[in-house]
């Protein structure tokens, strides 16, 4: 018997239908890893490229259409300016 190995939420998602747009149900659904525990987390969508912390700033890159949800990258792009984020993001 092999475990299947723990996968992050992104791969969850429905990549079968080739490029995955950021649609609102999908937004309703993704919330900041960081805040979620204590606040809503809530997360805007900018230009298509990248989701932004309404509570911390923490800003999560869309690469490829998948948005890479981790703390680490969150917190990297924290003290940038919204309108200085790379669009598209840079590859992690
Ligand atoms: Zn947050």
């Amino acid at each position: 018997m092999v475990e299947e190995p723990v996968q992050p939420l992104v791969k969850y998602l429905p990549t079968e239908y080739g490029a995955i747009m950021i649609s609102n149900e999908l937004l309703e659904l993704l919330r900041c890893p960081h805040c979620v525990r204590e606040k809503n987390g809530l997360l805007t969508l900018h230009r298509e490229s990248w989701l932004i912390c309404n509570e911390c700033g923490r800003k999560y890159p869309i690469v490829d259409d998948i948005p890479i949800m981790l703390l680490d990258e969150g917190e990297k792009w924290i003290a940038t300016p919204i309108e200085q984020l790379p669009v598209p993001p840079l590859e992690t």
